[in-house]
């Protein structure tokens, strides 16, 4: 029936998950991103690497090794075709033939060393997919395209991945569809260094040295989703928690209220039992001095409120003194106990009988005029007399009757008394009434 309690004051479990929660929340909403962000790294080096010319369009630019393990070479554009240009590819699926996964990322920074007088280089991050590529045809790659300006390359130019398109001869020569027209980076398989559109002629020299991808590891947007995800898991988990906690409560509770009310019902059932006790005669069972008010009091407020007639028995055994004196104390309560059986027996069920102290018996009888008490005190006393008592000699009783004429309960045992003093002066086992 314990239970344990939060002390008034005293910071619950689930207040301090809140505010550690909230404490978490504002801290990832002000964490400048850069902080949670993941990088990637390519050193061109660690990858193969081919150098090409526009050659197959008819062109005669030319491309060379300077230094094929630095991966410096260099291209001597000529102004032959309509877009004249060379090429480092490098092939980044390597062996494992598994393309560069770059989609998660949102900036590029490209390290590469130029001479020349081109003020632009492309790069291009080719991309595999079934829909369009063609093992046998690398061309069938997509050409993801950026031109960036030399001057910043060597110390490392930052672009943002948005700003990288598909290139247009790409899309028309290959009748790409709509639907797979964007920019595309999970499967990059070839990174391509190319001379600038601007340029037609000239020599010059490139080396790529690496390149860098970062981003957040979440996006602010999907972050912003798992922080109010959380908060929703949190306040319903918190929300079946408490009524859980309520319905544990309320079955407590129910329990508890059932066990008082069987306690109540037994105070309640021993109240009544100490009132039976209060109010009943324990030798005889019959209704006590106390058992008799309430019949009392309701004869008196009846005749007084509605002129309702009331009578009032004295009943008294005659010579009981000498009974108990000849038979015995024990002989005489047997009496007494056959007495109010026999009187209790014989008695309507509207009356009511009460000892009203050692061998005298009083009977209240409501609604009931004079004569009417008097014959039934005659038929009690006849059944008295009558009754058989193997131990003792004949009993008999005597018997007072009168009715309220006033609303006064003392006038009116008066003049019952004095009825059964004259019963007994007139030789016992007699009815007498007295108004
Ligand atoms: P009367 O005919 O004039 O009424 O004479 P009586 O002897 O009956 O009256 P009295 O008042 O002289 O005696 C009553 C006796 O009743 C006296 C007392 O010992 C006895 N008595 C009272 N209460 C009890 C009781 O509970 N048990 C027994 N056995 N006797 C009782
Ligand atoms: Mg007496
Ligand atoms: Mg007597």
């Amino acid at each position: 029936m314990s239970e344990v309690k939060q002390a008034p004051g005293k910071i619950s479990v689930v207040e301090w998950l809140l505010a550690v929660l909230a404490c978490i929340s504002v801290g990832l909403l002000l964490i400048p991103s850069d902080l949670i962000s993941r990088n990637k790294m390519l050193y061109a080096k660690d990858y193969p690497a081919h150098l090409y010319t526009d050659a197959s369009q008819g062109g005669q630019s030319e491309a060379s090794w300077v230094d094929q393990s630095n991966l410096k070479w260099q291209c001597r554009l000529e102004d032959k075709t309509l877009s004249p240009y060379c090429s480092m590819q490098l092939d980044v699926a390597g062996f494992s033939g598994q393309g560069l996964d770059l989609s998660d990322f949102e900036k590029m920074t490209v390290w590469l060393n130029y001479s020349g007088n081109a003020e632009f280089v492309r790069i291009y991050l080719r991309n595999r997919n079934p829909n369009y590529y063609r093992p046998e045809d690398i061309t069938s790659t997509k050409y993801n395209v950026v031109e960036v300006p030399v001057v910043e390359l060597a110390s490392g130019l930052t672009i943002e991945m948005d700003t990288i398109f598909v290139a247009d001869w790409w899309l028309s020569s290959r009748k790409i569809p709509l639907k797979y027209a964007h920019p595309e980076f999970n499967d990059i398989i070839y990174i391509e260094i190319q001379t600038g559109s601007q340029v037609r002629d000239g020599t010059h020299q490139l080396q790529l040295d690496r390149i860098e991808w970062s981003g957040a590891w979440i996006s602010q947007a999907d972050l912003y989703k798992l922080i109010i995800v959380v908060w929703i898991v949190c306040i319903f988990a918190i929300l079946l928690y408490r009524i859980v906690r309520l319905n544990i409560q309320l079955k407590h509770n129910q329990r508890y209220q059932s066990e008082l009310q069987s306690i109540n019902e037994l105070l309640n059932f021993k109240n009544k039992k100490f009132e039976d006790l209060a109010n009943t005669d324990q030798l005889t069972g019959l209704l006590n001095r106390l058992g008799i008010r309430e019949a009392l009091y309701q004869g008196q407020h009846k005749w007084k409120s509605e002129r309702q007639p009331f009578s009032f028995i004295l009943i008294d055994i005659d010579h009981f003194k000498k009974l108990n004196d000849t038979f015995g104390h024990d002989a005489g309560d047997s009496v007494l106990q056959a007495v109010a059986e026999t009187l209790s027996g014989n008695i309507r069920r509207t009356d009511f009988l009460a000892r009203w102290g050692g061998e005298e018996f009083l009977l209240v009888c409501p609604n009931t005029t004079l004569k009417e008490a008097e014959v039934v005190a005659e038929q009690l006393r006849q059944k008295v007399a009558a009754m058989e008592h193997p131990e003792v000699e004949p009993i008999t009783a005597s018997f007072g009757v009168s009715s309220m004429t006033e609303p006064d309960l003392k006038l009116l045992f008066k003049n019952a008394d004095n009825a059964l003093y004259q019963a007994k002066s007139a030789g016992r086992n007699k009815v007498v009434c007295n108004i």
